[in-house]
């Protein structure tokens, strides 16, 4: 039901990407990534290659407690991060 109301999430750290203000990482030849977001994904390459997925939940909760999120959700992302693509080959 979230997962609908949400669209496309990044594969990398789950925020939707329709809330990204880029929309959208960017691909070595400059097109938009349709699978991770600008603050994950540039030229190409992921922005933080050595975080792990438990960081990537971490620094997302973090930023969702920011944003004032209710923990419900927070807890939802946060248990999604994992099964992501960057996270789950
Ligand atoms: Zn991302």
């Amino acid at each position: 039901m979230l997962k609908m109301l949400l669209g496309k999430q990044c594969q990398s750290c789950g925020m939707p990407l329709k809330k990204d203000e880029e929309g959208g990482g960017t691909e070595k030849n400059g097109s938009k990534s349709t699978e991770y977001c600008s603050k994950c994904y540039q030229n190409g390459e992921f922005v933080n290659k050595k975080i792990t997925a438990n960081e990537m939940q971490e620094l997302v909760v973090g930023k969702m407690r920011g944003m004032g999120m209710p923990n419900f959700m927070i807890n939802f992302f946060m248990k999604d991060i994992p099964k992501l693509k960057r996270w789950s080959s």
